[in-house]
């Protein structure tokens, strides 16, 4: 390979292209916007970072909501397990934790930046930061001859990867470029919008649990035609709603909401364990045991205290009432509340609060086999840019992995045609 494969973006997909490009000895030059390189990952919760996965190739493609078998190519040649031996061999030793998560045992996402780094610059990327990519140089013949920077720079390419991430946290570098880049050379982009996003409640109250988390709980999401539910942990947050199990319907609220649905609520089962009727009996438990005591002071063994006052005014009962006043009508209000305490969602965060962005380049222009444009004969996607989005859990920066690791073979080998 004699030629020069430009990567735009350094970002997960766009570390591990130019690191992989290089290894098979082509000659990679890496533009990055910002001054750090893998910003994203470096700024993961707790500084820990979700590396990948461990189920099987089925269970992965499951994990992304709609365009999954798309990376099937992808996760093939560069899978889960490979991205736990690339990082093992780069000195980044890891574990596997509930739900088959994959971390670094040392919990430190600048390790995993780090290494990406060093395997490109080992293999002989040339990297440059704050070169920001403004334009994909067309030739006569539809080929790119190069790339153009904001600072006029002019980078000669025999081949380009597109790797600029989506717009979600925009802080990091991520801001949407490669969507435009792409659109300018003739590709369609499927709306982007938000994915594993918090979502904002009508309701006030929430700003009263604002930090409040609770496990074990079910949601179900609901537009009045369709629903979805999901079991386990969720967040109060002061302008609605967050944590593990929202982020996961987020997606589905976030297209519904796109829709002009007219009614999107969100009810919360605070008790999924148990059925209307045993629930019921729990809570008489409870109110014989607390007799003597207001309404408001004997529910806590059932409920986080901050949530009693909300429950107690959503079931419709004077709350300094004595357990002995309260009547089996108010009982069974107070039971309904507590297995559907709802919630009207008006809107997401939007994309830049968001985990990830979907929408993106069109896959029916994009050849899995190689993450070659269909359009452009030297053009070559990699990671968020894509129309592509995964579920929490490794799947994102799996998919990151694997199609930056494809596009880097498959553009290294695209110059040796070439030669
Ligand atoms: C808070 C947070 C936590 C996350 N945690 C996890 C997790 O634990 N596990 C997981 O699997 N996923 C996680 N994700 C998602 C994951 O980080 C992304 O899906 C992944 O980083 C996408 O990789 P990428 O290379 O496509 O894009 P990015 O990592 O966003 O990289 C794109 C790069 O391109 C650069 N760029 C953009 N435009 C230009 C331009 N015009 N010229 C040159 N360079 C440009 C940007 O500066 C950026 O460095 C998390 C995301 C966030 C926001």
């Amino acid at each position: 390979m004699t030629g020069t494969i430009v990567v735009v973006g350094g970002g997960a997909s766009g570390l591990m292209a130019a690191g992989v490009a290089a290894a098979y000895g082509a000659n990679v030059v890496l533009l990055e916007k910002t001054k750090r390189l893998g910003a994203k990952i470096r700024i993961f919760g707790k500084g820990r970072c979700n590396i990948t996965n461990t189920v099987d190739l089925p269970e992965f493609i499951k994990n992304y909501p709609e365009n999954g078998r798309f990376l099937y190519s992808a996760l093939t040649r560069f899978s889960n397990w490979d991205t736990i031996n690339f990082f093992n061999e780069l000195g980044v030793e890891t574990k596997i934790e509930r739900g088959q998560r994959v971390f670094p045992v040392s919990d430190d996402a600048d390790q995993v930046a780090n290494a990406l780094v060093r395997h490109a610059r080992n293999n002989g990327a040339k990297i440059f930061s704050q070169k920001a990519v403004r334009k994909l140089i067309l030739s006569d013949d539809g080929r790119i001859a190069g790339v153009e920077t904001t600072d006029n720079e002019f980078f000669d390419a025999d081949a380009v990867i597109l790797a600029t991430g989506g717009a979600s946290y925009p802080g990091t570098g991520s801001t949407g470029d490669g969507f435009l880049l792409a659109k300018q050379v003739g590709h369609t982009i499927q709306k982007p919008f938000p994915s594993l996003v918090p979502l904002r409640v009508k309701e006030s109250w929430v700003k009263s649990v604002a930090g409040v988390s609770l496990r074990n709980v079910e949601i179900t999401i609901d537009n009045g035609k369709e629903s979805d539910r999901a079991f386990g942990e969720m967040l109060f947050t002061h302008f609605g709603v967050s944590g593990p199990i929202v982020l996961t319907l987020s997606r589905k609220v976030a297209k519904w909401l796109e829709n002009k649905e007219s009614k999107v609520e969100l009810t919360i089962d605070l008790k999924p364990a148990l059925s209307f009727e045993i629930l019921e009996r729990r809570v008489q438990r409870d109110f014989n045991k607390y007799i003597r005591k207001q309404l408001k002071n004997s529910l806590d063994d059932l409920l986080p205290k901050s949530l009693i006052p909300i429950v107690i005014i959503e079931s419709g009962i004077e709350p300094e009432k004595y357990v002995n006043q309260v009547t089996k009508a108010e009982r069974r209000q107070l039971v309904n509340t507590l297995k559907a305490l709802r919630l009207t969602i008006v809107d997401t965060l939007g994309i830049p609060a968001a985990i990830v962005t979907a929408g993106g380049v069109n896959l029916t222009e994009i050849d899995p086999r190689t993450m070659r444009s269909k359009l452009i004969e030297n053009l070559y996607f990699a990671g968020e840019v894509i129309d592509i989005d995964g579920f929490t859990g490794g799947f994102n920066l799996q998919a990151a992995f694997s199609t930056g690791y494809l596009a880097g073979i498959s553009a290294t080998n695209h110059g040796e045609r070439r030669d």
